[in-house]
C-alpha cells in the first residue's frame, strides 16, 4: 500500500527485542550513565539492604571503586520463609539516602506487581529476580512503570524464554530492558549455579537489548567472582552486577559470594586493562553497525 513506508519481516517470536527488528544496540541512559553504549557499567553492593550504616558504607566503597549503580535488595526472595525477607520500604528509603550521599543510581528488586509503583518511586532501575522471570502479571505491570528494568534469567530458563519475558515488558509499553545472565541450574555443585557465559554472546546476536553478567550468583563463591567478571568483559557483556559487602562474614544474605571492600577495589583495578580492550571493540562494532 502506498501509505506503508517499510515492511519488516521478523521471524523470531520475540518481535520487538529481536535484532531483526532493530540492528543497532539499545542504549539505556539512567542518571547520565548509558548502559549498552560505549561504557562498561558496573553495578555493585550488598545482596540485601540491612541497615543505614551498612548501605551507606557500601555505597561509598563501590563508588570509590568505579561502580555507577548501587545494588541492594529491600524485597528479598528467600527460599525459606524464616529467613530475612528485607526491610521493604524502610530499605528503599535507605537506598535513597545512599543515592543522595554518593550520586550513584539505585537498582533494587521488585517481587510483586503490587509493589511496582512503590519501588519505582525510589529506584532508578527495577530488578526482576530469577525466580520472577516468568511472573507474567509482574512483567505486564513493568510495561507501564516508567523505569528501566533489569531482567534476570530464570534459573531453569532458556535464552529464548528470557527473550520472551523481555518481550512482555516491551510489548506492554517499556522498551528499556536490560538482560542479565546469573547462572542456571545444572548437575554441577562446585558452583552455586552454572554460568552460561556463551549465552551472553548468543544474546548479543539475537537481541539489541543490553546484556550484563552477575558473577556473584553465577558462582556463589567470592574467590571465583573476579575471574568470571573478566570473562564477562571479554565476551562483550555491557556491564556487571556484583555483590560487595563491607563485612561479608556478617552479611545477612549471600555473604559467601560477596567481595569485601579490598577484593572489590582489586577486581575493579584488575578489570581496567580488559575494559580498555572492550572499549576499542565497541568502537569497531558501532562503526560496522553504521
Ligand atoms: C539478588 O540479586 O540478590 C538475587 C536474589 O538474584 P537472583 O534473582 O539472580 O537469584
Ligand atoms: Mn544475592
Amino acid at each position: 500500500m502506498p501509505s506503508v513506508e517499510p515492511a519488516v519481516r521478523i521471524s523470531a517470536p520475540y518481535k520487538f527485542v529481536s535484532r531483526e527488528f532493530r540492528h543497532s544496540k539499545t542504549e539505556i541512559t539512567v542518571r547520565g550513565v548509558t548502559i549498552g553504549g560505549s561504557e562498561f557499567v558496573v553495578m555493585a553492593g550488598p545482596c540485601s539492604v540491612e541497615n543505614e550504616r551498612q548501605i551507606l558504607e557500601s555505597a561509598e566503597i563501590v563508588a570509590r571503586g568505579g561502580a555507577k549503580f548501587l545494588r541492594g535488595g529491600a524485597f528479598k526472595p528467600r527460599t525459606s520463609p524464616y529467613d530475612f525477607q528485607g526491610l521493604e520500604e524502610e530499605g528503599l528509603k535507605l537506598l535513597d539516602k545512599a543515592r543522595k550521599a554518593t550520586g550513584l543510581g539505585i537498582v533494587t528488586e521488585v517481587m510483586s506487581d503490587r509493589d511496582v509503583d512503590l519501588v519505582a518511586s525510589y529506584a532508578d532501575i527495577l530488578q526482576i529476580g530469577a525466580r520472577n522471570m516468568q511472573n507474567f502479571a509482574l512483567l505486564k505491570t513493568l510495561g507501564k512503570c516508567g523505569r528501566p528494568v533489569l531482567l534476570k534469567r530464570g534459573m531453569s530458563s532458556t535464552v529464548k524464554e528470557l527473550l520472551m519475558s523481555a518481550e512482555y515488558v516491551v510489548a506492554h509499553g517499556n522498551p528499556q530492558v536490560i538482560l542479565c545472565e546469573r547462572g542456571i541450574r545444572t548437575f554441577e555443585t562446585v558452583t552455586r549455579n552454572t554460568c552460561d557465559i556463551a549465552a551472553i554472546a548468543a544474546l548479543n546476536e539475537l537481541t539489541h537489548l543490553p546484556v550484563i553478567l552477575d558473577p556473584s550468583h553465577a558462582t556463589g563463591k567470592r574467590s571465583l567472582v573476579p575471574a568470571l567478571a573478566r570473562a564477562g568483559v571479554a565476551i562483550g557483556a555491557d556491564g556487571l552486577i556484583v555483590e560487595m559487602h563491607p563485612h561479608p562474614e556478617k552479611a545477612i544474605s549471600d555473604g559467601a559470594q560477596s567481595l569485601d571492600p579490598v577484593q572489590f577495589a582489586k577486581m575493579m583495578a584488575d578489570l581496567a586493562p580488559y575494559i580498555d580492550l572492550w572499549k576499542q571493540d565497541r568502537v569497531t562494532e558501532s562503526a560496522v553497525a553504521v
